[in-house]
């Protein structure tokens, strides 16, 4: 089969997680050139290598490319297999992403499956933890989607050692979704994760986030043992059965009262948009919505990887996105067949 031809350079890694995603259901090749192009540093850095061996490996495929520093890949997939795999990324690069790029094909699979996943649990960049177990997963298992993960080590970037365990049961068919309307806020919480830092700072971050967002469910939680120093704020509401969890992660030179102040902004801007669906979910949404042939969500303003990941994702399938500009800057997303 003729290889598809895809540029890399609008975008970051999530343009090489989706097309690797979707050659391994579809079984096209892909040639993706000037990959990450614009990123400070481009082409496969760890996590991103990971994920291509970590395809050819379920798939039973081939990369040529598939080296640190590669601007170009070329990827051909054979057909996923069912299995338990264990993947190190060696760095603190994100488990999260990782698994989101081998789920659609394990779903795919002939037979239940189970993965361990080493790296970063809770990347600035990423999604934590607690968003695809809380945010994510809910929405695919409303698709119809059978996966359970567990957090087995807290990974805080740049140390990394952390780890997750996923079970994924095979699916049939997605089943569409149509995620336009918001439901009544059911609830707030707030959870400061803190590793190796004096309690005060977590505390610190946390009385920060409640100010701009009070709440009563509020807490800090130490994650020691494990490598590194670690902080992280958590905020998370819930609308009918919605979720949204915004996030910010400790970053040299950034007080804890900005990042707590950081995280909860992201929530009330969440809150105001009276979109259902949150910034980051949206893009990550793209692609199961595309595997179920049609369906609609309603999100705030868009953030840069929609564009890209649809992209990708018409390449491979005969689908065809819309975008409608709805009331204060929201966004519907409408997906179905060409
Ligand atoms: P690079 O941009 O350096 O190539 P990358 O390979 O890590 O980086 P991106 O293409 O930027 O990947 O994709 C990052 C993904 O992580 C996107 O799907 C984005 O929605 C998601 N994400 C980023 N931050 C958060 C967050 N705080 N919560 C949930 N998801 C997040």
């Amino acid at each position: 089969m003729k290889s598809l031809q895809l540029d890399g350079s609008g975008g970051g890694g999530q343009m090489l997680r989706s097309a690797l995603s979707l050659a391994m259901l579809t079984g096209q090749p892909f040639r993706m050139t000037r990959i990450r192009g614009k990123r400070p540093k481009p082409g496969l850095m760890r996590q991103h290598l990971t994920c291509v061996k970590a395809a050819c490996e379920i798939s039973g495929g081939t990369a040529d490319g598939a080296e640190i520093g590669s601007t170009e890949l070329v990827f051909r997939a054979g057909t996923p297999r069912a299995g338990d795999y264990h993947f190190a990324i060696g760095t603190a690069g994100s488990t999260g992403l990782l698994f989101q790029t081998l789920l659609p094909a394990l779903l795919a699979a002939d037979g239940p499956s189970t993965l361990r996943l080493e790296g970063g649990t809770h990347n600035p960049l990423a999604p934590p933890f607690e968003f695809l177990d809380r945010v994510y997963l809910p929405v695919l298992r409303r698709m119809g989607a059978e996966v359970e993960i567990e957090l087995l080590a807290s990974g805080f970037a740049p140390a990394g050692g952390g780890a997750i365990a996923c079970r994924i049961q095979p699916l049939k068919a997605w089943q569409p979704l149509d995620l336009v309307e918001r439901g009544e806020r059911t609830g707030t919480r707030i959870r400061v994760l803190t590793r190796h830092l004096p309690l005060s700072i977590a505390g610190r971050m946390l009385d920060s986030a409640l100010e701009l967002l009070p709440c009563k469910d509020a807490t800090v939680e130490n994650r020691e043992p494990g490598p590194g120093a670690g902080l992280c704020c958590l905020v998370e509401t819930e609308f009918g059965d919605l979720r949204e969890i915004t996030s910010s992660f400790g970053e040299r030179g950034v007080t804890a009262e900005r990042l707590g102040r950081n995280a909860a902004k992201r929530m009330q801007d969440f809150i105001g948009s009276r979109a259902p669906v949150g910034r980051c979910l949206a893009d990550q949404l793209l692609l199961p919505f595309a595997l179920a042939g049609q369906g609609r969500l309603h999100t705030m303003a868009l953030d840069a990887h929609v564009p890209t990941n649809i992209h990708v994702i018409e390449k491979f399938l005969p689908l065809r996105f819309t975008i409608d500009k709805s009331e204060r800057g929201t966004n519907r997303i409408e997906v179905g067949p060409r």
